[in-house]
């Protein structure tokens, strides 16, 4: 396993933007947890939003007084292939788990605990399919540590042969956190079962206020013209996030709207071997309407060029067909601009249909709704501002410490 750098960040910062209850109870929790070392695990540093959400999280908790150490798995492609099965199968794909299927998985988690030898926290926090079978070596620590399980994606309704191998390991964690009741299946065997719903950070590079102007030069570069309407969807190349549904919903714009521009905007995750097949069955679909502007990582796309195209949208949408929370929702929102979202998972606790942006089921439905908000913007507008306040009141990262310091500190006092 590889560690990872962590940039450091002020817990003071973010004072102004927190009411002062949460204050205080993150001060008495910290208080109270000063010191404790924890280890956190998942499958990738870069890409996609387990990492983003890691990387807002972490560097306040240390700020807070306690010791935390980011653990990034080692994997081969057929790991990450397996495990990219998993993601796709908990979350409703059909298909079989197969025996050399298990055999990889296995034997990458055998690999990986190793690393554990000696490992001494107090906590060891595994996040997603990948990590969860490294349960059963938890004897490798040289005390004990309370466990606990995070699962990030939409788990409504599960390949049931997937969940039943998944749930063998997790009801072996001393809590499980998902972001959802309704994610959790069958849950009553599974230990604190906490719901948690992740959050952004709204200092970072990425979501730190953008002059309109900046985020206009930096678009040029990628082809993106001022004045003209723009629709954006930041997200993976993956089926789940449905790229394909959205060059169509602008297909059925474009013909009412010829001026309008497209960009779907795409980080390839490292633990995401299918992003590349994806990525070339969308570019293939955009097909030689140069007003759909296909971006990466691997051209110039870093968080403050994500910034960019969040700020200047004049609609983002995130038509994902199954979404365990959809950061790039409540990014999109904290931005002040009006976003249009599948009706699935956490994209629901994010929007309220018709009061702080719009919740679709068909690509058709979203094409009408993007038709409404370009012809209204004053509506564009309420519902910035609505969405906004919300991102402010549910979605920001000091309320995400909050809720992991809670857990802990109830974990921590355990018999
Ligand atoms: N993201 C990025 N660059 C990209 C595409 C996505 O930084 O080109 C980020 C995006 O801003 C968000 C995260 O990746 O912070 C995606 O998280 P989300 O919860 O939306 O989806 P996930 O990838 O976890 O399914």
């Amino acid at each position: 396993m590889e560690l990872v750098c962590l940039k450091e960040k002020k817990f003071d910062d973010y004072l102004p933007l927190m009411n002062r209850e949460v204050i205080e109870e993150i001060s008495y929790l910290s208080d109270e947890l000063r010191g404790k070392r924890v280890a956190m695990i998942n499958a990738t540093a870069f890409g996609g939003g387990v990492a983003e959400k890691l990387e807002a999280l972490l560097p306040l908790l240390i700020n807070l007084g306690l010791e935390v150490d980011w653990w990034v798995l080692e994997g081969s492609g057929d790991f990450f292939r397996v495990t990219k099965q998993f993601h796709n199968r908990l979350q409703g794909q059909e298909g079989s788990l197969t025996g050399p299927d298990i055999e990889v998985y296995l034997h990458q988690t055998r690999l990986n605990a190793a690393a554990m030898e000696n490992w001494d926290y107090d906590f060891v926090i595994c996040h997603d399919p990948q990590t969860a079978a490294l349960i059963d070596y938890r004897d490798r620590l040289r005390h004990r540590a309370r466990w606990v399980w995070r699962c990030h994606i939409d788990t409504s309704d599960p390949n049931p042969e997937y969940w039943d191998f998944i749930h063998r390991y997790i009801r072996h964690y001393d809590a499980v956190i998902f972001t959802m009741s309704n994610f959790v299946c069958g849950g009553a065997d599974l230990p604190n079962l906490t719901l948690i719903t992740p959050s952004i950070d709204p200092l970072s590079p990425k979501n730190a206020a953008l002059d309109p102007e900046e985020a206009a030069a930096l678009l040029r570069c990628f082809g993106v013209e001022k004045e003209r309407p723009l629709i954006v969807q930041v997200s993976r190349f993956d089926p789940w996030k449905d790229p394909l549904g959205v060059i169509e919903a602008y297909k059925m714009v474009k013909k009412e709207f010829p001026s309008v521009q497209l960009a779907l905007v795409g980080s390839m995750a490292t633990d995401d071997p299918e992003g590349w097949d994806y990525l070339y069955h969308t570019l293939r679909r955009a097909g030689e309407d140069y007003d759909i502007k296909v971006v990466t990582n691997f051209n110039g796309i870093t968080s403050v060029e994500v910034n960019a195209f969040q700020t200047a949208a004049d609609v983002v949408l995130q038509k994902s067909l199954r979404e365990g929370f959809g950061l790039t929702v409540a990014e999109a929102l904290w931005k002040g601009t009006p976003v249009i979202g599948g009706r699935v998972g956490g994209i629901r606790l994010q929007i309220e249909d018709g009061v702080n942006g719009y919740l679709v089921d068909t690509v058709e439905q979203c094409a009408e709704r993007i038709l409404t908000l370009l012809r209204n913007p004053a509506l564009a507008h309420d519902f910035a501002v609505t969405g906004k306040e919300k991102v402010r009141r549910n979605f920001i990262v000091p309320l995400n410490v909050l809720a992991y310091l809670r857990l802990l500190h109830k974990l921590n006092f355990l018999p």
